[in-house]
């Protein structure tokens, strides 16, 4: 049996290489730490929760506590760490961080199967499969020897938007419609504003609460890709000539152009979900749910599927460069898992590990992959790495699992009742794929110390 390298001991490459093992494939699972650390990695455990010790919401009836739902059917690691070390925090899956970390470092440990060598990895073994799962902080040398591998950047600073729930917008204050009537003449949703709300806006922005950039994070933002708060920062009209530019739109109801506005771009092919165009932001989630709701016409209802941040992260351009496997389509014998495979979260990074341990075990063993079913979060979430939950231009950009990466729901239905749809749904789908994940028996590891 060939033996698999995985590099990088975080949330995905110990998902990876522990499914990996009890399936039967040897692994040797390379770690820099404690060697070398990245500048937010403290502990020497492996599986380190950088930052919050939340794994987010528990309640299947959101997306990622589907996918908490989905990956305890599978036997996750991480889950079951997880569960094991689970502190109250309401409905969210909030853990003891160094318990969690010991308990699936002890879990590696005492696999049979897996081999664990610590040290950073600055060139790619010449031989054999490959995980790269070495997260948002990949260390300078692999980032290097990576890009020749994929022939592309691989470090950005990442400015994310707001996305919403479409269904949440006041659609008798939006209005459809493109600047001059481009493309299809109404690919966006407009929110406008008048003057006065515009000044409001922009002193609540100025005022509120930033979250503070990690020491090694010193922001160098891109002109084109200013947070909002910079740029209000810079003038009290920046924004009314920037993103929030009123040229070229004509609001039907007055027949005029508003002061301002707020766009939203469509952000799946359905249209459940939207991006705020160019919102960028440091402002808190808190705040951000708070000005926008309370300043921005037409969202006073709305439902934040993400929040707007902005952090250092690496990531590759997955949907063109990998195949429907996880493995780089130029060479066949890598594979990306986790957030450099440009899935954002903690859950999410070792959901991928799972499914690259499911892609890479079909094929050592000549059996056939079977991706997860789009209905399913962890099938949403594959369906974002590749790219065919998104439309064909979109460019990549890492996302935490949300239903606005799920095929919409059929039939007609309340708001209330959605979210349980898309979990019953999933569920039931899952159910019939499960056979196809060929879980061992037990979800205990073979020799726990
Ligand atoms: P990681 O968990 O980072 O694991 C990568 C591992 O690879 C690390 O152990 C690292 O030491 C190792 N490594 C790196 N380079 C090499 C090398 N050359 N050789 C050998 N080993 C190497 N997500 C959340 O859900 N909640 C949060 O609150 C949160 N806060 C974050 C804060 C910061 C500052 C950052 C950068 C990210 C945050 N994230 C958060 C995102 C989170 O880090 C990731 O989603 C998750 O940890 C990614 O898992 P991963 O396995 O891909 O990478």
């Amino acid at each position: 049996q060939q033996r698999v390298t995985v590099i990088g001991g975080g949330l995905a490459g110990t998902e990876c290489a522990y499914q990996l093992a009890r399936r039967g494939v040897p692994v040797v699972l390379r770690e820099m730490k404690p060697h070398k650390r990245s500048p937010a990695h403290k502990s020497d455990s492996l599986a380190e929760l950088v930052c919050s010790n939340s794994l987010r919401s528990d309640n299947p009836e959101s997306a990622v506590g589907l996918l908490h739902a989905e990956l305890r059917a599978l036997g996750s690691l991480i889950l079951r760490s997880a569960d094991e070390h689970r502190v109250p925090a309401g409905d969210a899956l909030a853990v003891e961080r160094e318990g969690f970390s010991s308990a699936i470092t002890r879990a590696l440990l005492g696999q049979a199967g897996v081999e664990l060598v610590a040290g950073e990895v600055e060139t790619l073994p010449e031989e054999g499969p490959v995980v790269v799962a070495t997260g948002p902080l990949t260390s300078d040398a692999l980032t290097r020897e990576l890009e020749r591998h994929v022939g592309q950047k691989l470090y950005f600073y990442d400015s994310i938007a707001p996305i919403l729930s479409g269904d949440s917008v006041d659609m008798s204050v939006a209005f459809r419609q493109s600047r001059y009537g481009k493309g299809g003449g109404d690919d966006y949703l407009n929110l406008p504003m008048d003057r006065e709300e515009y000044y409001r806006f922009i002193a609540e922005v100025k005022a509120g609460q930033k979250v503070v950039p990690h020491s090694f994070e010193e922001p160098k933002y891109f002109e084109g890709c200013l947070p909002i708060e910079v740029m209000a920062e810079r003038g009290d009209d920046t924004l009314a000539y920037g993103p929030m530019k009123p040229v070229g739109l004509r609001d039907p109801r007055t027949g005029k152009e508003p002061h301002a506005v707020v766009q939203l771009r469509m952000e799946d092919r359905a249209g459940t979900s939207w991006n705020m165009v160019g919102f960028q932001t440091r402002l808190t989630w808190g705040e951000q749910k708070r000005i926008f709701t309370t300043c921005i016409p037409g969202l006073q209802g709305a439902e934040f599927l993400r929040m707007g941040q902005i952090h250092r992260n690496t990531f590759i351009d997955s949907p063109r460069l990998l195949s429907s496997d996880l493995s780089l389509k130029s060479e066949p014998r890598l594979y990306f898992a986790g957030q450099i495979s440009g899935v954002e979260g903690y859950v999410e990074s070792a959901a991928c590990g799972y499914l690259v341990a499911l892609a890479l075990h079909a094929k050592l063993t000549g059996t056939e992959w079977v991706p997860p079913p789009a209905t399913t979060a962890l099938g949403a979430l594959f369906r974002h790495v590749t790219g065919e939950a998104h439309p064909p231009d979109y460019p990549h950009q890492p996302s935490n699992i949300i239903f606005g990466l799920f095929p919409p729901l059929t039939g007609r239905m309340k708001k209330a009742d959605k979210r349980a749809a898309y979990s019953a749904r999933g569920k039931q789908d899952l159910a019939a794929w499960l056979p196809h994940a060929g879980v061992p028996a037990s979800g205990a590891p073979e020799h726990e110390e």
